[in-house]
Order: C-alpha cells, then sequence, then structure tokens
C-alpha cells in the first residue's frame, strides 16, 4: 500500500481527507495504522472518530504544517483533543499558550540615541559598548516623526559650548556685544514613536 494512499476520517460526522503520512504525527492514529486498521478497512476506508468534528480540524493543521492556529478561548478544549490523539508536543504547545501572560504594550517618544540604546544596538555609542542585553526593550517603532528642536550655539563657536548656554562664560557673550544674547538656530530632526512590549507586573 503506498504511503499516500489517503484515508478519509468521519471525526463525529464531519468528514476529513488526509494520508496515512500526516496521520501518522499522531500516537493514535500510529496505532490504528500499526494495527492494520487502514489494510483491514481498504474497501470503506472511512475510520469513525468519535470525537469532536471541529476542532479536529486544527489537529490536522497541526500534523500538516506543525503549527498551531486557534483562538485562545479554544484552547482548554484542543488540549483534551491532543491528549487523545497522544500528541504530547501540541498539548504542551497548547499549554505554555494557555498561560502565557498578555504582554503590557506602552507607547513612548523617544530620540535617536535612546532608541539605539533600548535597541541594544552600538553605532551611536561612541565607548562601543552594547548596551546589556537586560536593559533592552522590546521595541517596534510605529513612525518617525520630524520635529524641530531648537538648539543653541555659542557665539565664540567653542564646540563644547554649543546646545549648554550655561558653559559660555561672559567672554562668549561678550564676544556678540551683549551680556544676554544666545544665539539659537533651528534644526529638523526625527522623533520615534514607538511601542514596547513588557511583561505584565
Ligand atoms: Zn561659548
Amino acid at each position: 500500500m503506498s504511503k499516500h494512499k489517503t484515508i478519509k476520517l468521519n471525526v463525529g460526522g464531519t468528514f476529513y481527507e488526509t494520508t496515512q503520512e500526516t496521520l501518522k504525527g499522531s500516537g493514535y492514529f500510529r496505532n490504528l495504522l500499526n494495527e492494520g486498521w487502514a489494510e483491514g478497512n481498504a474497501v470503506e476506508n472511512t475510520l469513525f472518530v468519535d470525537r469532536d468534528g471541529f476542532l479536529f480540524r486544527f489537529i490536522l493543521l497541526y500534523l500538516r504544517t506543525d503549527e498551531l492556529d486557534i483562538k485562545d478561548k479554544y484552547l482548554k478544549s484542543l488540549k483534551n483533543e491532543a491528549d487523545f490523539y497522544l500528541l504530547p508536543r501540541l498539548s504542551q504547545i497548547i499549554e505554555r499558550a494557555m498561560y502565557q501572560e498578555p504582554k503590557k504594550i506602552t507607547y513612548k517618544l523617544l530620540e535617536n540615541d535612546e532608541l539605539a540604546r533600548l535597541y541594544g544596538l552600538d553605532f551611536y555609542n561612541r565607548a562601543q559598548t552594547r548596551t546589556p542585553r537586560e536593559e533592552r526593550q522590546n521595541i517596534s517603532v510605529i513612525t518617525p516623526i520630524q520635529c524641530v528642536e531648537q538648539v543653541y550655539n555659542c557665539p565664540r563657536r567653542i564646540p563644547v559650548h554649543n546646545n549648554k548656554p550655561n558653559s559660555c562664560g561672559n567672554a562668549c557673550e561678550k564676544a556678540k556685544g551683549g551680556n544676554n544674547y544666545v544665539e539659537y538656530e533651528f534644526k529638523y530632526k526625527n522623533i520615534y514613536l514607538v511601542s514596547v512590549e513588557s511583561d505584565q507586573e
């Protein structure tokens, strides 16, 4: 008998058709096939299983794709099905999904270097030290936002004074002729609206 021979199933009144190969992922069907079920039923070739027909769809999906794709509200019922069909790995996956705490999402506005730091990137960091893993956050950028920033420039063009008006002494102000003289320019910069995913407290 070809191992790709199809098998018809009647699960609680819902009909499915699949291959022996697919069914062999389940201990329950493996046992039946080893007992010669498929050979013995070659004529009718329909196996009745007295389980839920709707949920079997997700069992079959898992057998075919190795993936779990079901709404949370069915997880508990599907766990029973996974146990019945002897699918210990699926059972484990479901259990993990059932007890997973929902993630908490917060939204923040971050500047460039802060974004880089929380991401764990090092190219903004002159010291070439990466942000330690435990300080990184699970961040997704939703959108960059262009904004205008007012930047202070030292009237004496002393680079270390730029952006730090308090660093400028009298000499700097006097250089432009007035004690209260400050020089600002406006620059475009991007900030980032991000979502941060974290575990519930
Ligand atoms: Zn200055």
